[in-house]
């Protein structure tokens, strides 16, 4: 997985397409991230016991493939390099080679 939490993105497709936002949750096994504030839809809860019917807003999880990393150093839209330093793997903007 190449995007992290806390990580500010740009979303490519759909409604919310050119917008940005910060990566809220991560589901590596769905290969999905969701992003605080993006692609919101809204959820009738019906009323159960106790319970009154209400509307509320959530943020569905949108597919990796469909964002793109916006790096904090140089705030371009970028691809994510790696490089190797006394074994550890870092993340490195492949824009301006700062490591995120
Ligand atoms: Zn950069």
């Amino acid at each position: 997985m190449k995007i992290k939490l806390k990580d500010t993105i740009i979303v490519n497709v759909g409604k919310d397409h050119g917008r940005q936002g910060v990566v809220a949750k991560i589901l590596p096994q769905d290969n999905t991230v969701v992003i605080e504030g993006l692609n919101q839809y809204k959820k009738h809860v019906k009323p159960s016991q106790g319970r009154k019917g209400e509307i509320v807003t959530i943020s569905r999880p949108l597919d990796v493939s469909k964002i793109a990393l916006v790096c904090p150093k140089c705030k371009q839209v970028t691809r994510v390099g790696y490089r190797f330093v006394e074994g550890k793997k870092l993340r490195v903007c492949r824009k301006c080679n700062t490591d995120i």
